[in-house]
């Protein structure tokens, strides 16, 4: 028996299948230990979007290593290539002057957000804005807050009560949003959590008007909009560095990580609008806020950001994301022709999902996919994930939606 227990695993499973060893990585292609490749379709846990092996992201890395690892960002302590970092970040937010703090992930994202958005109303003197509205099929990270939003119900299962006050609204529904506001009590909600794309929950781009909508339900009962774009952020939607400047969402927070550093090292941020943190910038006004991680800013991981979104300029990486969303839709598309999928969820951004008539195939159909050489993972209820790294080029595109032809065809 080793010693590593696996994230979200049925470990006797994996005590008794073995595990499956990475051992180096490069472009879309993934090595195991016999130096076999394997067609990487989800870019790691949808992160690696400028793909793997990219040596410039490891010599940052290395510099800020060298220079000073880390240090501390609390109070008015920083290293200059957080600050920068920071900069960099606002400059690319849908929200003028915005303000960034910085997480190690995405669910200290995510429960940081639930927390200031708390604190905000507290700060207004509305004290009694506590309560969290999320989505069905919502993933927003595994911490607490998170956990409590979760729209995946099997993710909030067994662990008692986790966070009092959030409630859970149908993900395509305006109308349920608008009458859960009311029927809490609109004076009694404080933020909206909400994915512009659904990822974990199932690859679900929004229904048609569904964004638009919901944005302004939230703005007309003072709710406020948090974007979790731990997926979506970075271009992953194609062409743009976030969903919400392509659904006009004028968000009053986001949430990210993953693609900041396209997963090279952890780091998260949460972005705020200028009015949400002004209560917290005020001088003299003695209002501070009592929270923050070891890790916030980490340089090391901060040079990386900065390089990683250098890269994604200079290549025109967006615009590489946004060529993935018309070929995922076409390649896997012709999927659909086969008799064990259901539909095929594609055509907003570099990500997709093929969904299984069988749902409890979904397992099968990843390690039958090894087979093919082609990495990917079970996502929802019975389908499989499709996120690569921008740098996919159309042909191996292709090459893997003939992979997912052939596993299914193994499959019966
Ligand atoms: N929010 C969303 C939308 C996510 O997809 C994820 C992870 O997949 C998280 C939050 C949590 O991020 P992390 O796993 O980095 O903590």
């Amino acid at each position: 028996m080793g010693a590593f227990w696996h994230p979200f695993a049925d470990m006797g499973d994996v005590e008794s299948a073995g595990e499956f060893v990475l051992s180096r990585g490069e472009g879309v292609w993934v090595f195991d230990e016999n130096d076999r490749r394997y067609l990487d379709a989800t870019a790691g846990l949808w992160f690696a979007n400028v793909g793997h092996g990219r040596r410039e992201l490891a010599e940052a890395a290395a510099d800020q290593l060298r220079t000073l690892a880390a240090y501390s960002s609390f109070g008015d302590m920083a290293v200059r290539t957080t600050i920068d970092a920071a900069e960099r970040v606002a400059s690319l937010a849908p929200m003028p002057n915005a303000k960034v703090f910085f997480t190690s992930g995405g669910s200290d994202s995510v429960d940081s957000a639930a927390k200031l958005v708390r604190r905000y109303w507290h700060e207004l003197g509305a004290p009694e804005r506590t309560v969290l509205i999320s989505r069905t099929n919502a993933y927003h990270g595994m911490h607490v807050a998170g956990t409590a939003l979760a729209g995946i119900p099997g993710n909030r299962a067994d662990y008692g009560e986790l966070m009092a006050d959030t409630a859970v609204v149908d993900r395509d529904s305006v109308d349920e949003l608008r009458a859960t506001i009311e029927r809490i009590g609109p004076g009694r909600v404080a933020a909206f959590f909400c994915e512009p794309v659904i990822g974990a929950g199932g690859v679900y781009p929004p229904a048609e008007g569904y964004l638009t909508a919901a944005r302004q339900v939230c703005r007309e009962y003072g709710v406020l909009f948090v974007a979790d774009e731990v997926v979506t952020g970075f271009g992953r939607i194609g062409g743009d560095w976030f969903a919400s400047t392509r659904f006009h969402l004028e968000p009053d927070l986001i949430t990210c990580a993953k693609g900041i550093t396209s997963g090279y090292l952890p780091l998260g941020a949460v972005i705020a609008a200028e009015h949400v943190a002004e209560p917290f910038f005020r001088p003299g006004a003695g209002v501070w806020w009592r929270h923050g991680y070891t890790y916030s800013g980490h340089p090391a991981a901060c040079a990386v950001a900065l390089r990683n979104l250098d890269l994604l300029e200079r290549e025109q990486l967006l615009a590489e994301s946004k060529r993935l969303e018309s070929s995922l839709a076409k390649q896997l598309g012709r999927l659909t022709e086969h008799n064990l999928v259901a539909e095929v969820r594609a055509g907003v951004g570099a990500v997709a999902a093929v969904q299984l008539t069988e749902p409890a195939l979904a397992p099968q159909l990843v390690k039958a996919l090894r087979k093919q050489a082609v990495t990917t993972r079970a996502v929802g209820a019975g389908g499989i994930q499709v996120s690569p790294a921008f740098v996919m080029s159309d042909d191996e595109v292709r090459l893997l939606a003939d992979g997912i032809w052939a596993a299914l065809t193994d499959l019966r």
